[in-house]
C-alpha cells in the first residue's frame, strides 16, 4: 500500500476526529475485521493518494497479487492497461491513479476459482478512502462486485447490460467487464465492447487524468 502524502487530512475517522491520510492508511493496513474468513493473515492491497484523479475498483487480490503486493501485475492488468490506453508507468503513478478493489485482502479460492471479495470490506473502507481523495474525477467499476457495491439497483440485469449502459453512469462511474483471460469468450460474444466502448473509455480516462494539470496543486 502506498501513499505519496502523509500530511493531507481526511474529513473524519469513525469516531469523528480529523485524521491524516497516513493515519487512515494505517487503519486500513491494520484491519482484521474479517480475518477469521481469510485463508492468510489480512494483507490489504491498494495504492491510493490524496491527489489521485482516477480510481480503479476491481474485485479482490488473487493469490499472486497477495504474494507480491502489486495490484494488476498480471495478464489481467496488461489487458486493462491496453483497454485504458496507458503505460505501466502511468498506471502505477499513485499520485494520479488509485487502485482499491472491492475486497482489499485475498479471499482465497474454492475449487480453483477465486472467492468473492469479503462483503464487509467495501462498505467499511471505500467511503473513507473516497472522502480522502477529493480529486477523483472518474471511477472504473471492474466486474460485478464493484458494480454491485457502487451502482446497487442501477445495475442492469446482466454484466453486459450494465456495461452497455455505461452512458447512464457518467460522469462519475464507468462499468467494465473483468479483463481476466477467462473473459475472452465474453469479449468475443460482445464485440461492441471493443468497438464502441473502449474508444469512449480511453477518452474519459484521458480527460480524467488531464484534469487538474493546469490547476493549482491540491493542498
Ligand atoms: S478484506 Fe477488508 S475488511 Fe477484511 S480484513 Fe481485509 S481490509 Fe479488513
Amino acid at each position: 500500500m502506498r501513499s505519496n502524502s502523509s500530511s493531507s487530512t481526511t474529513p473524519t475517522d469513525a469516531v469523528g476526529k480529523t485524521e491524516t491520510f497516513a493515519e487512515l492508511l494505517a487503519r486500513v493496513q491494520a484491519c482484521t475485521v474479517c480475518a477469521a474468513h481469510l485463508p492468510h493473515p489480512p494483507r490489504p492491497i491498494l495504492r491510493v493518494s490524496p491527489t489521485a484523479r482516477l480510481l480503479i475498483v476491481g474485485q479482490a487480490p488473487g493469490r499472486r497479487v497477495h504474494e507480491t503486493g502489486i495490484p494488476w501485475n498480471d495478464a489481467s492488468g496488461d489487458t486493462l492497461r491496453q483497454w485504458l490506453g496507458i503505460t505501466r508507468e502511468t498506471f502505477y503513478d499513485v499520485s494520479r491513479i488509485a487502485l482499491a478493489p472491492a475486497g482489499l485482502c485475498y479471499p482465497g479460492t474454492v475449487k480453483g476459482s477465486d472467492l468473492p471479495p469479503r462483503p464487509e470490506c467495501a462498505p467499511l473502507w471505500h467511503p473513507p478512502l473516497r472522502a480522502a481523495m477529493p480529486d477523483i474525477r472518474l471511477t472504473l467499476l471492474i466486474g460485478a462486485y464493484a458494480q454491485a457495491y457502487y451502482l446497487g439497483k442501477r445495475r442492469g440485469r446482466t454484466l453486459a447490460d450494465t456495461v452497455a449502459a455505461w452512458r447512464d453512469f457518467a460522469p462519475d462511474y464507468f462499468p467494465l467487464p473483468h479483463p481476466s483471460p477467462r473473459n475472452r469468450l465474453w469479449l468475443k460474444r460482445n464485440p461492441w465492447f471493443e468497438q464502441e466502448v473502449l474508444p469512449a473509455l480511453r477518452e474519459r480516462v484521458g480527460t480524467a487524468l488531464a484534469a487538474g494539470d493546469n490547476e493549482a496543486v491540491h493542498p
